[in-house]
């Protein structure tokens, strides 16, 4: 399979939208598999403690498996939580097992809480690795978790589900990395919006996608991502939808969306701040 451009400079994006279930982990290892099996090595950290991503990943996380929150407390570093998943010998992820749940209260205490996940991605490590794509997928939330991999980042992807409610909380969303970039980390920038599971029958769909693309312009992924039964299935088997179908639509579509994304890496293009 032909390659896709490697990027200027490493990329570490943050996949980040308070809300649930508008696609954040299925975009995160969707788009990881994507970069990977096309020449790419990427690195995903499951940031959300309910593992999401680890199982479409098929990467053991049972409560004791080195994980991210032995990362955050300091116990293992990034390189030894960091499993190869069997999809590509290029794809990698860091599991989160249950035990993340109780880190946003213990963080709370310690010491540099923003800025653990940042320093635990640090260039030795990452170049250790040969890391050219790191993706985080974030919870449901915007608390000290998300924060850190806000703080980690250079870009902020976000997914927005092409329903009702849509641009719902994004406001909340924007200040906070607003804040984030005042006080922590002046580099970080949303450089990529990716509209999912459009369903191409209904009015609401074309009015969500106008919307977003009239409110962001470029920052906005030309690629939509179709409501798909096999990318929902997928997971349950411990596969992206690139490996359970490479065929299907909802694979393709995450193809074309990882090889603009890829693009605009090798350009450098940043378009929007928050
Ligand atoms: P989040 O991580 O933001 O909570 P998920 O990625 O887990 O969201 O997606 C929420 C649900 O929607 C999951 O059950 C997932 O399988 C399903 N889903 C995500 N994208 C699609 C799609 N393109 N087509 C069909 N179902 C999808
Ligand atoms: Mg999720």
């Amino acid at each position: 399979e032909g390659a896709l451009p490697r990027p200027a400079r490493r990329r570490v994006l943050t996949v980040a939208n308070q809300k649930g279930g508008v696609g954040k982990t299925t975009s995160t290892v969707n788009l990881a598999a994507a970069l990977a099996v096309h020449g790419l090595k990427t690195l995903v950290i499951d940031l959300d403690p309910q593992g999401n991503a680890s199982t479409a990943l098929d990467i053991d996380h049972r409560s004791g498996t080195p994980s991210i929150y032995e990362v955050l407390i300091g116990e293992v570093s990034l390189a030894e939580a960091a499993a190869n998943s069997a999809q590509s010998p290029n794809l990698f992820c860091v599991p989160a097992t249950i035990d993340l749940a109780g880190a946003e209260i213990e963080l709370v205490s310690m010491a540099n809480r923003e800025t653990r996940l940042k320093e635990a991605l640090s260039a030795e490590v990452l170049d250790q690795i040969g890391v050219d794509y790191v993706l985080i997928d974030c919870p449901p939330s915007l608390g000290l978790l998300t924060v850190n991999a806000m703080v980690a980042a250079q870009e902020v992807l976000i997914p927005i589900q092409c329903e009702y409610y849509a641009l719902e909380g994004l406001g909340q969303l924007l200040s906070n990395i607003e804040l984030v970039q005042q006080h922590l980390n002046r580099e970080l920038s949303v450089s990529t919006i990716l509209l999912t599971m459009y369903d191409g029958r209904t009015k609401l769909a074309d009015q969500v996608t106008n919307e977003v693309r009239n409110h962001f312009g470029e920052t906005v992924l030309k690629t939509v991502i179709p409501r798909s039964v096999k990318v929902s299935e997928a997971p349950g088997y411990g596969q992206t939808v690139l490996s359970y179908d490479p065929g299907s639509r909802g694979a393709m579509s995450y193809l074309d969306a990882a090889k603009e994304l890829a693009e605009r890496g090798a350009n450098e293009k940043r378009s929007t701040s928050a």
